[in-house]
């Protein structure tokens, strides 16, 4: 048996997976990101010692997922965003020396990706990209099936390919990236005006009178329900992301591409544009093989992927 473990800037996520990948009980606790890094890492202990607690049977490793920077040979997590506290923290010893088991972490992303290839969409495949669309927009890349960290760990940094130079200005302080078109709160930037301008929309009312409470689930289920303006907002969405993938397509010859999270929900609408700005602007000699798909895990992906770490 393993335990996998997603830390997020809300909530930890934990599960005891065995040997057929099922996971079979789960632990979740507040993160407590706005407090110290102690009350953190007792929330965390008191997730793992509960599954050591159900676990009956040999624990061999203990895997763990965390946004931001990671190095995850030495098993330190650098400063990840949203969660102050958390300072050049060496995670994996501290966890070895409270469990006595073998630890190793990895970004969040990465371990999603390892979830997601292994035991999702991308089951099978030895080559892909696995996006992950939220605020930003996250990636990890598995070349011969494992994670491609780069030289200093920072690889997957998908959200920033730029697709216009002289485009709209991006968190990291470059102009055009596609995370400044499709980005959550971007997304929303963009979608205001016209859904605040279209009479007939089913939006129209909110996006002039409480812009604010206004999410892409809204426009997505909007856009299920017929919504023209909405509609074309995702389909622009879809479109736009494929710029980006058919550029990794072409650097990288991979050509699965798994994309969840946020408006991946939106399903046929967001994935017809990804699809057709792709097969447009990919080479030809990837045109026939691409394959873009909606991924298949949610929330286990990140567990299930951690707990690959060990093995
Ligand atoms: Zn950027």
């Amino acid at each position: 048996m393993y335990i996998g473990i997603d830390i997020g800037a809300g909530s930890i996520k934990a599960g005891l997976v065995d040997s057929e990948n099922m996971v079979l009980a789960r632990a979740v606790a507040p993160t407590r990101a706005e407090s110290t890094l102690d009350a953190s890492l007792s929330e965390l202990y008191g997730c793992v010692d509960e599954l050591l607690g159900k676990a009956g049977a040999t624990v061999h490793g203990l895997g763990v997922g965390v946004p931001g920077a990671v190095d995850h040979l030495q098993g330190i997590v650098y400063n990840p965003p949203n969660m102050p506290a958390w300072k050049n923290v060496p995670l994996a010893s501290l966890l070895q020396d409270h469990t006595g088991i073998e630890t190793r972490i990895d970004n969040d992303a990465n371990c999603a990706a390892l979830g997601e290839g292994h035991f999702g969409a991308g089951r099978g495949c030895d080559n892909f990209i696995v996006l992950t669309l939220g605020t930003g927009v996250g990636a990890g890349i598995v070349l011969n099936r494992r994670i491609h960290h780069g030289t200093r760990g920072f690889a997957g940094e998908f959200g920033h390919i730029t697709i216009d130079m002289n485009g709209p200005r991006c968190n990291c302080g470059n102009s055009g990236c596609i995370e400044a078109y499709i980005g959550i709160h971007h997304l929303m930037r963009d979608a205001l005006p016209l859904l605040a301008s279209d009479a007939d929309g089913l939006l129209n009312r909110r996006a002039i009178e409480d812009p604010d409470s206004l999410e892409p689930r809204d426009i997505s289920l909007a856009a299920a329900r017929g919504d023209v303006t909405c509609t074309a907002v995702l389909r622009r969405a879809g479109s736009l992301l494929g710029v980006a993938i058919a550029s990794a397509a072409n650097l990288l010859d991979i050509v699965t591409f798994i994309v969840g999270g946020g408006i991946s929900a939106a399903g046929a609408v967001l994935f017809d544009g990804i699809r057709d700005s792709t097969a447009h602007r990919v080479l030809s000699v990837h045109r026939e093989n691409l394959r873009i798909l909606p991924a298949k895990l949610g929330n286990d992906a990140g567990i299930l992927g951690a707990a690959t770490l060990l093995r």
